[in-house]
């Protein structure tokens, strides 16, 4: 693909004896919704560790705008423009909803302690401006986020968490968003709500590409243009929804032998 933002290519990775990714080419457009689905242990997560510079792979290249980042720290590839949620929430629960949108925004703040001591008028403006841009970004993520944005995270609904890994996701203003099992642990209405909310995320910004890990059928079919499906660390589908749902290896592979 000429005009992907992402691409990986043969991307593999080894722990011991265990191909977690097995040469797996995955790109992605700019502007372009991407779901990866595919069993436990398919290797999903590992290709977010993989993208988000938490392992280096084995072996291949990850391309990203116009950049070779394989091997590159997580804090480079975050302020060059990937953010993430993880599938094991990992917010601050002790600090209130806007803190924890505001922790998103530090990589595109400069104050750092010592200009904080001797400039505190330009790092008061800063955390200003930090706190009316988390608050921005609360009301367009949706849910009960903007109300309780005064509440310790750990107060939150388990979709409001969820929510609020978004907002802070979106906070370091990726080009790209990596979005793993967003919907988990969610009843249908959650779900329903979730995409919304992506659809709304995604309204704003028509160049902002995401890749989707998910399980719930219903967001892979409502959102993505594209699936991808990942089986024992290889590619073994990349189509549109309606292909991939019909393809025996895949219905074999994910699903049984019942349709999604
Ligand atoms: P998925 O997200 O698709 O459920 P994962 O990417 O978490 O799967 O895991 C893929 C495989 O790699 C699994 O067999 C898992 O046990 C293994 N794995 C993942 N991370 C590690 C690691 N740090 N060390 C050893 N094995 C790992
Ligand atoms: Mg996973």
């Amino acid at each position: 693909m000429s005009d992907a933002i992402f691409s990986a290519r043969e991307v593999t990775i080894r722990f011991g004896g265990l191909v977690a990714l097995d040469r797996v080419d995955i790109d992605v457009a700019a502007g372009e919704i991407l779901a990866v689905i595919g069993p436990n242990g398919a290797g999903k997560s590992t290709l977010f560790n993989v993208i988000t510079g938490i392992y280096a792979p084995s072996g291949g290249r990850v391309r990203f705008d116009g950049e070779d980042i394989t091997g590159w720290q997580t804090h480079d590839i975050v302020m060059r423009g990937i953010s993430r949620t993880f599938q094991a929430s990992r917010l601050f629960s002790d600090l209130s909803v806007l803190d924890n949108v505001v922790i998103g925004l530090h990589t595109r703040t400069t104050t750092n302690v010592f200009e904080a001591l001797c400039l505190p008028s330009r790092s008061r403006r800063e955390l200003t401006w930090a706190a009316a841009t988390a608050t921005e970004i609360l009301k367009r993520v949706g849910g009960d986020l903007y109300d309780r944005r005064y509440r310790r995270a750990s107060e939150l609904a388990q979709a409001d968490r969820r929510r609020l890994e978004i907002a802070r996701a979106l906070a370091a203003k990726p080009k790209l968003l990596l979005l793993d099992e967003p919907t988990a642990g969610m009843d249908d209405r959650d779900t329903d709500a979730l995409i919304e909310d992506i659809r709304r995320i995604k309204a704003d910004r028509p160049e902002f590409a995401i890749i989707v890990v998910e399980h719930d059928m219903r967001l892979v079919a409502s959102l993505p243009s594209r699936v991808v499906v990942l089986d024992y660390g290889r590619k073994i589908a990349d189509a549109p929804f309606d292909v991939v749902r019909r393809d025996p290896r895949v219905q074999e592979a994910y699903l049984g032998q019942t349709e999604p």
